[in-house]
């Protein structure tokens, strides 16, 4: 019996994560659960999971949350509570479904306490990759991507030799602007940027998928996560999202992974492997889909996209300063503030004016993030 720690179990990752462990009650028990503010989905969560303890990180809610649940279970509203809950509680898995930069710490915490991460929170690795692989090795900790892509390379890569793979082919849906021209970015809406083909996520990534910022943030993740230069990882556009990634061999044969568009898939194959359980989740029918297509993606069109390889190739904090200015400028975006054709503007103007530090440290990383969060919020 595992038990598991989410973190953000409210939003898209952390729901569909316990529609996976709700279907394997004897091997799997929730120890704790955490969100930002959303205490009806929490509450109903605690009834039905019962968990430990839960984090709530807006303190005007704990209270409430309180008077809600009847139940034993131990609420944390504190300034650093997503960090003690991964330090001090006791738990097997952390499955990091935050969204953004906020997830870094806690995972680190869970690192360091040799844990296995269920990782989906990407930004964890984009911005901190150096230290948050060195850390898993010393204390054999281990990641496991949730990330749709990066869980089908890890896939095709069991049983393989690194020293044996030529490239990874990350597949990107090139979501809902692949067919437009650039010249739509101008007036593109949130809704209509919210409006992804294949899959329903949070409203960050989704704007991510929008910009590709997604795909080039996950070219960033594969290079912490499976150890290759940047060189060594590609993206091919395929609209219909079945095949996952591939995972091109020095004989210049091809690994693929497929299945639907399903989260949970790749969260199950996190907690289990490498055992594989059976499950009832739908099948993939192949003759139904009937047509997979691929092509080249537009590094003109997509400027984010282009911006993440550049930031890879850069290193130290340039990641660290896409990531974060990303964050701003998608917030705004959503809010009405920006048009979508400002946020790569935005990202841009960051990478050129804030400092970059080679080989940064953990306080390096949190000032870098903060510095770049003012300087995005700072212009107008
Ligand atoms: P979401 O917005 O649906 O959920 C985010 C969760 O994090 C919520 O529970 C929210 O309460 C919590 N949260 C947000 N900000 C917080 C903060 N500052 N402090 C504490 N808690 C906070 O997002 P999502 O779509 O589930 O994505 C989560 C992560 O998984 C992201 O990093 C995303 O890139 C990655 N991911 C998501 C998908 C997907 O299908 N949704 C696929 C691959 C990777
Ligand atoms: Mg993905």
């Amino acid at each position: 019996m595992k038990k598991v720690l989410i973190l953000g179990s409210t939003g898209s990752i952390g729901v569909n994560a316990l529609n996976v462990i709700r279907k394997f009650p004897d091997r799997f028990s929730v120890a704790g659960l955490t969100a930002n503010s959303n205490i009806s989905v929490l509450s109903e969560q605690i009834k039905e999971f019962k968990p430990q303890f839960v984090v709530i990180k807006d303190k005007s809610k704990a209270k409430e949350l309180s008077e809600i649940v009847n139940q034993n279970v131990e609420i944390i509203s504190s300034e650093n509570a997503l960090v003690e809950a991964a330090q001090k509680y006791d738990y097997d898995i952390l499955i990091g479904a935050i969204v953004g930069f906020a997830g870094l710490t806690p995972t680190i915490e869970a690192i360091k306490r040799g844990k296995r991460i269920a990782l989906a929170n990407k930004e964890t690795l984009v911005v901190a990759g150096e230290i948050v692989t060195r850390l898993v090795a010393e204390n054999g900790a281990e990641i496991i991507p949730v990330d749709s892509e990066h869980s089908a390379i890890y896939q095709c890569l069991v049983g393989e030799n690194l020293n044996e793979v030529e490239k990874l082919i990350l597949t990107a849906s090139g979501g809902p602007f692949l067919n437009k021209e650039k010249s739509f970015f101008d007036n593109a809406t949130v809704n209509e940027a919210l409006n992804h083909p294949n899959w329903k996520m949070g409203s960050k990534i989704t704007i991510d998928s929008a910009t590709m910022m997604n795909k080039g943030l996950e070219v960033i993740e594969a290079h912490w996560l499976f150890g290759l230069p940047v060189e060594k990882i590609d993206v091919v556009i395929h609209p219909q999202s079945i095949i996952h990634s591939m995972v091109q061999f020095v004989d210049g044969s091809i690994k693929a992974q497929l299945g639907i568009p399903d989260m949970k898939l790749p969260i199950q194959y996190a907690l289990t492997f490498p055992e594989r359980l059976s499950n009832n989740f739908e099948r993939t029918n192949l003759p139904l889909i009937n047509n997979l297509t691929f092509f080249e993606p537009d590094f003109d069109k997509f400027e984010c996209l282009k911006l993440a390889y550049l930031a890879l190739q850069t290193g130290g904090t340039a990641p660290c300063i896409l990531n974060a200015a990303n964050e701003i400028a998608v917030d705004k975006f959503l809010k009405g503030f920006i048009r979508f054709s400002e946020i790569p503007k935005l990202i841009n103007k960051a990478l050129d004016k804030i400092e970059n530090h080679s080989n940064p440290d953990i306080e390096t990383i949190i000032e870098c993030d903060k510095l770049t969060r003012e300087f995005i919020n700072n212009l107008n």
